[in-house]
């Protein structure tokens, strides 16, 4: 697949390009493929051109492909929305977790990283445009759930996340980005440590040079990489 090396050079020089526009280093941004509907040799073939993450959005779906690839040193996020009762999957076989939106789920999780005997990295999904069909927390509620998030042991606080509305001109998601950061730097002021938060997961095919502009550590990247999917 000489495509996907070369999708994956191009989102590489985008990366470095958008941090060239704002005075950042490109080592600072993580970046993670996104492999909805892609199909383990492709994904081998991603990691042999140096993707290292990958994030996937069903549980059923990621739990035949985290298997058939337990050989290659990945590292798995989940980014799609987790119901609790699919919590002990993600507690099993996931490295990061993108998308916590409630105590419940926190707690559940935390449940199963116990008897797993693991942790798992975890960021708070922030829905910052209100749209009633997205799900993540509400700005507002972010602050108790990262305190609370926090005093869990298994599960390691690392940042949030957002999703800003779909936009054709990807500058009209700026804002969605920066709100999100003046939340971390908020909430870092007077509910938890800032390093709990130093992760920003924000930006994806379309919006990930404003999404840098705006402070991301973490991009998550499908299309770019692997094509259109079906
Ligand atoms: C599918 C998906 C992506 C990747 O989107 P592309 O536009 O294909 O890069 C990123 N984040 C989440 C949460 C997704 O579900």
């Amino acid at each position: 697949m000489p495509e996907i090396s070369q999708n994956i050079k191009e989102v590489r020089k985008r990366i470095e390009k958008a941090c060239a526009g704002c005075g950042r280093n490109p080592a600072d941004i993580t970046l993670i493929g996104v492999t909805k509907t892609v199909e383990p040799d492709i994904i081998r073939e991603a990691f042999s051109a140096g993707i290292v993450h990958f994030g996937e959005s069903f549980v059923q779906e990621a739990l035949q492909k985290v298997g058939a690839l337990a050989q290659i040193p990945a590292q798995w996020h989940f980014i799609g929305h987790l119901q609790t009762n699919k919590a002990k999957f993600v507690a099993r076989l996931f490295d990061t977790l993108h998308t916590l939106d409630s105590e419940k789920l926190a707690l559940e999780l935390n449940r199963r990283l116990q008897s797993e005997g693991r942790t798992l990295r975890v960021l708070i999904q922030v829905n910052v445009s209100g749209e009633k069909a997205k799900s993540g927390i509400a700005p507002k509620q972010a602050g108790m759930l990262a305190q609370y998030a926090s005093t869990l042991p298994n599960l390691k606080l690392c940042g949030l996340m957002t999703i800003p509305p779909f936009f054709d001109a990807p500058q009209k998601a700026a804002p969605f980005f920066a709100a999100l950061k003046s939340l971390r730097d908020e909430l870092a002021a007077k509910d938890v440590p800032g390093h709990l938060l130093s992760e920003l997961s924000m930006g994806m095919t379309g919006d990930f040079e404003e999404a840098i502009a705006q402070g991301a550590t973490m991009i998550r990247v499908g299309t770019a990489i692997f094509g259109e999917r079906l």
